[in-house]
């Protein structure tokens, strides 16, 4: 069949073909909004969402990352089924490591935070630490924080899911197709340009991940989002079945790992951020490793590592999303910005979107997240960001 014919119109275009943009497209024509655009530069998932740890969770510092996160949890539990897409759901649990009280005060306060929004998150001494991570070395940790029902799965699948689910709802996916421009006419959104033609429409969502910033900036709005690279590792496999080990993060160095399959997967900062779009692998991160490793888990220092890639984080100057229609120009709507969490959050970020393009309540009130708080002074922190 030759490809259907250059969209000329649409009720929304949608930039960016990760789990935002694709959850948004599904969420937005499932409520019934016809002529909905997804365009993407490359492949679906290639941005930052394909290279993803895929830890899914509800255990935030900030309510509304909570509510996020538990909303989102509810889909990955049944995508199954909703989705007729296995994503590996393994809720293993998000295990974080302190080794100083102050850390463990934080822990407990975050436990009261998500005791009273009726999650299911507690303390834990050093000795239930190592019976649920054993591959741990604990002798200068002072506890934990056990968070059980979060736990990982695989983007890729996640990715795949939603792709075909927004296709069977009628959304037509242009990928290889690069936005270029935005074009504001009276106050508000006019048309996208893209690499492939113009496209008139009165609504954008700008779910661009790291390039968020530049799409922004084209229809007037400052969306203070920069990309920082994150290189992960996969050991070779060890002998053992691993797929129990919980997501356990190392919270003063921020190294982390998890099973996957019989090796683990593991990932930690660089020793001095790298700001931009280089996702090259940096060889001296190895060692940065290698010392999370010697510290945290000593037990796999001669252990190879089979493969391993570099992603961007999408930072914003308090480490929380920027979700929200603009206040600048009408019809721009904006869900970015995730600062490395955004994997886990794009099915309840798909739901909100729809609500804001909709003129809904959204399920949870998403106001404190818009890009306004910065020129307000108005920061929102989020410490959990891993
Ligand atoms: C190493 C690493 C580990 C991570 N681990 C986790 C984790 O365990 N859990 C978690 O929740 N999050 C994790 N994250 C963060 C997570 O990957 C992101 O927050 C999330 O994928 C953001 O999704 P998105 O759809 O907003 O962005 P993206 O997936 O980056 O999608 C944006 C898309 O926009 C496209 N695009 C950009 N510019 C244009 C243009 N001009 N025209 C058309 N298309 C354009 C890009 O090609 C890209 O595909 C991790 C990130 C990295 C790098």
């Amino acid at each position: 069949m030759p490809p259907a014919a250059f969209p000329a119109r649409a009720s929304v275009v949608i930039v960016g073909g990760g789990v935002m943009g694709l959850s948004s497209a599904f969420h937005l024509a499932l409520a019934g909004v016809e002529d909905v655009v997804l365009v993407e530069k490359g492949a679906l998932g290639e941005g930052s969402t394909c290279k993803a740890a895929g830890g899914v969770r509800a255990l935030f510092s900030d309510e509304i990352n909570i509510r996020l996160g538990e909303r989102s949890l509810r889909t990955f539990e049944e995508f199954g089924t909703q989705f007729d897409q296995e994503i590996d759901l393994h809720q293993v649990g998000y295990l974080l490591l302190a080794d100083n009280d102050e850390t463990m005060s934080a822990f407990e306060e975050n436990v009261e935070l998500m005791t009273s929004l009726g999650l299911a998150a507690r303390t834990v001494s050093v000795a239930d630490a190592k019976r649920l991570s054993p591959l741990i070395a604990t002798e200068d940790l002072v506890g934990g924080l056990w968070s059980p029902r979060d736990g990982h799965c695989t983007p890729e699948s996640v990715v795949a899911g939603y792709a075909k689910a927004a296709r069977r709802a009628g959304v037509r996916i242009l990928t290889g197709t690069e936005v270029t421009d935005i074009e504001v006419a009276d106050g508000r959104v006019a048309a996208v340009r893209t690499s492939a033609g113009m496209i008139a429409t009165d609504a954008v969502v700008c779910a661009a991940g790291a390039w968020s910033a530049d799409i922004a900036s084209w229809a007037g709005e400052d969306l203070p989002i920069v990309p920082l690279r994150r290189q992960i590792a996969v050991t070779e496999p060890l002998g053992v079945d691993l797929t129990g080990t919980p997501f356990t993060i190392d919270f003063s160095t921020m190294f982390y790992f998890h099973g996957e399959g019989r090796g683990l997967l593991m990932g930690a900062p660089e020793a001095t951020d790298s700001e931009g779009f280089d996702i090259s692998r940096d060889p001296d991160w190895l060692e940065t490793l290698a010392e999370c490793m010697d510290r945290r888990v000593p037990a796999l220092g001669d252990v190879g590592l089979q493969s391993g890639w570099a992603g961007l984080y999408e930072m914003t100057p308090d480490h929380n999303a920027v979700i929200g229609s603009s206040d600048v120009v009408e019809g721009f709507i904006y869900a970015a910005g995730f600062s490395g969490h955004g994997f886990l959050m794009g099915p309840a970020v798909g739901e909100v979107v729809r609500d804001l393009y909709l003129g809904k309540e959204p399920f949870v009130d998403v106001s404190p997240m818009h890009a306004r708080r910065f020129h307000n002074a108005g920061e929102r922190p989020e410490r959990n960001i891993i």
